[in-house]
């Protein structure tokens, strides 16, 4: 962290002092500014940031949801990133309550019965020491948080315009050439438009972007058309990997990545649901249910939200290790004593279960 640069600052020198369009910045969205940006994702968050350094410059973030954002989406954040982070000045408070990623097990099909599962491999997570940051996971929300505080304490006072969908823009003369339309999604003006005239328009407005369809773009490169089921999860389970990253394969096909998540009790997974239509909301190629999985839960206590395409939360029962002597075996969902599983490195007390919360 660099300060003093124009003298003594006795203060906390993460908040800067209010100059330029910071000293009297409306509440309201202006009907005119330098920069627009759509979307309060990593993208726009980040420029935004990035932006409020300016005083000079008047930047506007809209986003079309009432708030911040409270769960879902991105947890896994790369140790460059994190580097990211630290140029902002952040890195080291979200690593505190981030989840480190150091190794990473897989469980495959037992050679000898597969209709269970072992585990095949365990590999370090970054062999190469690319950063000297860790690998993450952490709520994308609390990123956002990050970024949404360095921009309230930089000279601009920049916050979030919540509440404003982007509708259309077209591309004129003058000062301020780009003329948005937006739409208030909440609050007593929710469906009313308005208009705002800007010099330039950032398109941060995620994958099925508008302001990329109003300006005539569309995206290049390959898309994946591929389903995958997301559940943030509190479970009742002495699966010996419960608190490892885990790629998870059975033998009838269906495969689950496992993250534990921040806070030393959900567990994030990713269930395989197979392809979809190009289109991108049709129905799998193979239904799940016919995908049988070797972590099948057996019951369900809690399930707020799922989705196929972002995370909710879910408390869960999953299956249960029983322990023999000094080992401990991974039971599957046919019920019976793994031996192959069988391991003094999987201590039934590492994975003790928690009560399910109701
Ligand atoms: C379930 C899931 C898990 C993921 N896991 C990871 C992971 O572990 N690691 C990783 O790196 N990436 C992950 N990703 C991908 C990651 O979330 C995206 O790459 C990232 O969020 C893209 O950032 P963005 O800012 O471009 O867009 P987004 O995060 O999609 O943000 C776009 C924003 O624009 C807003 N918006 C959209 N349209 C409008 C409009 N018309 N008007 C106003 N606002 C609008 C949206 O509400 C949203 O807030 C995951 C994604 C999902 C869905």
């Amino acid at each position: 962290m660099q300060f003093h640069h124009h003298g003594y600052v006795s203060g906390d020198p993460r908040v800067q002092p209010a100059s330029g369009v910071g000293l009297d910045r409306p509440g309201e969205l202006p009907d005119e500014v330098d920069v627009l940006i759509v979307g309060t994702g990593p993208a726009g968050m980040l420029t935004a940031a990035q932006l409020s350094r300016f005083p000079g410059v008047t930047t506007r973030i809209v986003e079309r949801r009432p708030g911040r954002l409270v769960i879902g989406q991105a947890d896994g954040i790369q140790a460059r990133s994190v580097e990211t982070f630290q140029a902002f000045g952040f890195a080291e408070r979200i690593i505190a309550e981030a989840y480190r990623i150091t190794e990473m097990a897989f469980w495959k099909p037992d050679p000898a019965d597969h209709s269970r599962i072992a585990r095949a491999a365990r590999t370090p997570d970054d062999p190469t020491g690319i950063s000297e940051f860790p690998h993450l996971i952490v709520n994308q929300a609390r990123v956002l948080d990050y970024f949404a505080e360095y921009m309230a304490n930089a000279p601009v006072r920049m916050s979030p315009d919540y509440g404003y969908e982007f509708r259309s823009l077209e591309v004129g003369d003058g000062d301020y050439p780009v003329t948005v339309r937006l739409v208030h999604t909440s609050g007593p003006e929710e469906g009313q438009m308005l208009v705002v005239r800007a010099r330039y328009v950032v398109g941060a407005d995620g994958a099925r972007s508008k302001v990329r369809e109003s300006i005539g773009c569309t995206m290049a490169g390959d898309q994946a058309h591929h389903a995958w089921g997301v559940m943030d999860v509190l479970a009742v389970t002495d699966f010996p990997d419960i608190r490892t990253k885990c790629a998870i394969q059975s033998g009838a096909g269906g495969s689950i990545l496992l993250i534990p998540r921040e806070g030393g009790h959900l567990f994030r997974m990713y269930v395989d649901l197979g392809e979809i239509a190009p289109e991108g909301r049709g129905p799998c190629a193979a239904p799940p249910s016919s995908r049988s999985s070797a972590m099948r839960t057996p019951s369900c206590t809690r399930t707020p939200w799922t989705s196929a395409t972002s995370p909710g939360t879910a408390c869960m029962r999953l299956p249960t290790a029983s322990r023999t002597g000094s080992t401990t075996s991974f039971r599957t969902s046919a019920g019976r004593a793994h031996p192959a599983c069988s391991s003094p490195a999987m201590p039934a007390t590492r994975t003790a279960p928690r009560p399910a919360r109701a």
